[in-house]
């Protein structure tokens, strides 16, 4: 099979799908360019083996058709300024304009397409879409796996116009790498650390990992489902009625399985979701009325940070408290300290989720840690053992 290392460039226009779905202010400044970022060794790695560029990417969610805020044109000052070089534009990802300035590419350039999803066809995976899309380039290279979880026409359907010539960029082939160690090759200890507001996109993966893991560390919002189940009084608590018997299920499956269950036994629980709001440290389970956990408290921060300095495979997705608030921040910082200090020891370490990233990157740890995701969703379903249609279009056939 090609990769992005034994494929000959020279010459060639390579169609790079890439997830530039980043976050945009007022202003439309880039205020988190971590996926930008990430893209380029895969871009320079073309430009330098002799071939040209035209990346194309979604941004956000236009409803119907191209709308000013959402056009990737305000990506460009941000790319310029990172390649080092100019990076052309079309206003239109398919058409004659596209058409014209892919075909004039010279080795070393890069050209920008306007956003995928201002075609429906885009997210319904249209083949005459994908069809011309693919004519702009003479090899695929998928690097958004932010998206390799959708079957859409720039992510899948495009890849079988390119039968002898598609590949996986670099952010591809490290996430693979980076899961398949966890899920296949995972040193033991095994810690997964699942948090967050809902239970309900995590359950799946929850009963998924209890298969796999030693420990498995419950916090965020999603613990108070669980607590629940185990017949504790979780106040205003954030809860998912409909899932408390499913996450007695999971606490059982876990004893069957001889999991140790992390809940946590303490909160800092809230008058209000609200940074200013008066504040108690209570029992997890015993949460009054009137008040809503927002953070994990000391005593769970302990036991859980224990056990992550145990591990030598530790997978995170999901805050343990509302980290956005200062005031319930206390425990994810802990927890992302703790893995960070575990990664040093010498534990793999695989941090997934926005969220998590955000936290990660919000307390200057991305480097001590082993491998941080870029696609959440994706990792998940990678994870629950789901084929992703973006990593089967590249491989199969
Ligand atoms: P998710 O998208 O399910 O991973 O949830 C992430 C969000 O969960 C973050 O924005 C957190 O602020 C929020 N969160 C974490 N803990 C709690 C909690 N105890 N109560 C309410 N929201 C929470």
């Amino acid at each position: 099979m090609n990769n992005i290392d034994n494929y000959n460039f020279s010459g060639k226009k390579a169609l790079v799908r890439v997830d530039f779905n980043v976050p945009l202010n007022d202003n439309f400044e880039i205020t988190d360019t971590t996926r930008i970022d990430a893209a380029l060794p895969t871009i320079s790695k073309i430009i330098d083996g002799g071939g040209s560029v035209i990346l194309m990417s979604h941004l956000g969610r236009p409803k119907t058709g191209p709308e000013g805020k959402f056009s990737l044109k305000h990506l460009l000052p941000y790319l310029r300024e990172k390649l080092g070089m100019e990076v052309q534009f079309a206003d239109d990802c398919i058409g004659e304009q596209a058409k014209k300035k892919a075909g004039a590419l010279k080795p070393g350039e890069v050209l920008l397409l306007e956003n995928l999803r201002f075609y429906k066809e885009e997210t319904k995976g249209g083949e005459e879409f994908a069809s011309k899309l693919a004519s702009l380039g003479d090899v695929y290279v998928n690097d958004a796996f932010g998206t390799a979880h959708r079957a859409h026409a720039s992510t899948a359907i495009i890849a079988q116009f390119f039968p002898d010539d598609k590949l996986f960029g670099y952010i591809m082939e490290n996430e693979i790498r980076s899961i398949d160690k966890v899920i296949h090759d995972s040193g033991k200890p095994f810690t997964a650390i699942l948090g967050g507001a809902k239970v309900s996109g995590k359950i799946e993966i929850i009963n998924k990992l209890l298969d796999k893991v030693d420990n498995m560390i419950i916090g965020g919002g999603m613990m108070f489902t669980f607590i629940k189940a185990m017949g504790g009084n979780i106040g205003n608590s954030l809860v998912e009625e409909d899932l408390v018997e499913t996450a007695k299920k999971a606490l059982d499956k876990a004893k069957e399985l001889g999991v140790n269950f992390y809940i946590p036994s303490d909160a800092i629980a809230a008058a209000a979701f609200d940074n200013d709001a008066i504040t108690k440290l209570v029992s997890a389970d015993a949460i009054p009325d009137g008040f809503m956990g927002l953070d994990i408290g000391p005593e769970s921060i302990k036991s859980f940070t224990e056990a992550i300095g145990r591990s030598a495979t530790i997978l995170w997705n999901g805050p343990m408290g509302v980290f956005e608030m200062s005031n319930f921040e206390a425990g994810t910082k802990a927890i992302a300290k703790a893995i960070a200090e575990a990664t040093q020891k010498g534990a793999f370490s695989l941090i997934g989720g926005g969220d998590s990233v955000a936290a990660i990157n919000k307390y200057h740890l991305k480097d001590k840690v082993s491998y941080v995701s870029t696609g959440g969703g994706a990792m998940l379903e990678y994870i629950e053992g789901k084929e992703l249609p973006g990593v089967r279009a590249v491989m199969g056939g």
